[in-house]
């Protein structure tokens, strides 16, 4: 099959990516013509809102992004594919179904994969927490059998924390029990993490700090050989891994494999790839789709100014981040550094910045 040529390559629509389009569709920038968003689906899901729809707070159309209006607002074709090798090399990509795209300009934003247990036997029906598309099959078919079941959470971060308060919303015959390596909500204030566990305590979710999972035999979870549980089904929410093909593309990675980036989001050692959001790997910016937009915001101005060999700004990650946690309640809890707080109007406030969010970005 002979490969198809494209100046520049958008490849997933994440979080950055969908800001720059919009940064594009209001300032008038127009990319080259043949300029395609790669993505495996039609729509974006957006993660903030994910545990709102669980909870059953959201409907999936509130939750989602159609990338047709908003490619077509500043003139980018959208592509359905997802990317199966990267030759840095050569420049070229590689799609699962064989396609070959080459490339003068790669922009990476394609998220990142929550990292597994590195022995299963296959024994439990486990759901990563992405990608969104699965993840959302396998939780509706919990509530639609509306069986007692018991579900184990994997991960002790704020997406694993919602998690579990949302499908404890939603699936009221589930006994659920959410697992972390650490303590829970590491690296938030005190205060925090004490309403949280003072949440999950009331709502009786089974709270196990300190024991990383490393095996699923025989129907059981097994951390340093020692059964822990049997569950029917684990949820899997524990951060941020790679796709598996960026280690392999030639780029320049961490040790994890996640693309080494500049202050100018350009590949360490290859200037015409770019990489935002959690695929990316820049130091000060975490995995966070807080981060990712702020790169998004910055993506859309260097992207310009790469395409005209102008002087490339720079994104500088802010120290510092607000955090919104949802407790499936409607109402949210509030991390500033050393200082939290929880309530009604703050799950009002998040609702508020995340609605605005997918407003901006819905052009349909
Ligand atoms: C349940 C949950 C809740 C969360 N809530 C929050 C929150 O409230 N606030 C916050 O800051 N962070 C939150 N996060 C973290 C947040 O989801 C990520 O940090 C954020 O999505 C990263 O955005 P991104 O721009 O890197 O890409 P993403 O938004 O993750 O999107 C990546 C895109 O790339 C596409 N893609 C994947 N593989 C390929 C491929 N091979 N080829 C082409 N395209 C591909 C995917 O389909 C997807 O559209 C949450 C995470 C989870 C799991």
């Amino acid at each position: 099959m002979k490969a198809t040529r494209h100046t520049l390559i958008l490849a997933g629509a994440g979080h950055a990516h969908l800001v720059a389009l919009r940064g594009w569709v209001d300032n008038g920038f127009r990319p080259p013509q043949g300029t395609i968003l790669l993505s495996p689906n039609s729509h974006a899901w957006y993660s903030g809102m994910m545990p709102g729809l669980v909870a059953g707070r959201f409907t999936q159309n509130e939750c989602a992004i159609e990338l047709a209006p908003l490619c077509k607002a500043c003139g980018v074709d959208l592509m359905i594919g997802e990317i199966a090798t990267l030759k840095a090399i050569s420049r070229k990509v590689q799609l699962l179904d064989k396609r070959e795209l080459e490339y003068d300009y790669l922009s990476l934003n394609v998220g990142s994969v929550p990292p597994q247990p590195s022995l299963n036997d296959g024994s439990i029906n486990v759901a990563p927490a992405k990608p969104f598309a699965a993840f959302n099959n396998h939780w509706q078919a919990w509530r639609v059998h509306n069986d007692p079941i018991q579900i184990a959470i994997l991960g002790g971060g704020a997406a694993a924390f919602e998690l579990a308060l949302a499908l404890h919303q939603s699936l009221p015959q589930a006994q659920l029990s959410l697992i972390c390596s650490g303590d829970l909500l590491d690296g938030y204030s005190l205060g925090l993490r004490k309403r949280a566990s003072k949440i999950l305590y009331k709502r009786g979710i089974d709270l196990r700090k300190g024991t990383r999972v490393d095996c699923i035999a025989d129907g059981w979870l097994l951390s340093n050989k020692q059964r822990i549980q049997s569950p029917d089904a684990l949820v899997i929410a524990t951060g941020a891994a790679p796709q598996p093909w960026q280690s392999a593309s030639g780029l320049s990675c961490d040790n994890s494999g996640f693309v080494r980036v500049r202050a100018t989001l350009q590949s360490e050692s290859h200037p015409e790839v770019l990489a935002t959001g959690d695929c990316a790997s820049q130091p000060g910016a975490f995995h966070s789709g807080v981060y990712a937009v702020r790169q998004g915001a910055v993506l859309s101005e260097i992207i310009p100014e790469l395409l005209a060999g102008r002087t490339l700004r720079e994104y500088q990650p802010q120290p510092r981040s607000l955090a919104l946690l949802s407790t499936a309640d409607g109402s949210a809890l509030l991390n500033y550094e050393r200082f939290s707080v929880g309530g009604r109007l703050l799950g009002m406030w998040k609702d508020y910045l995340d609605l605005s969010f997918m407003k901006r970005h819905r052009l349909d």
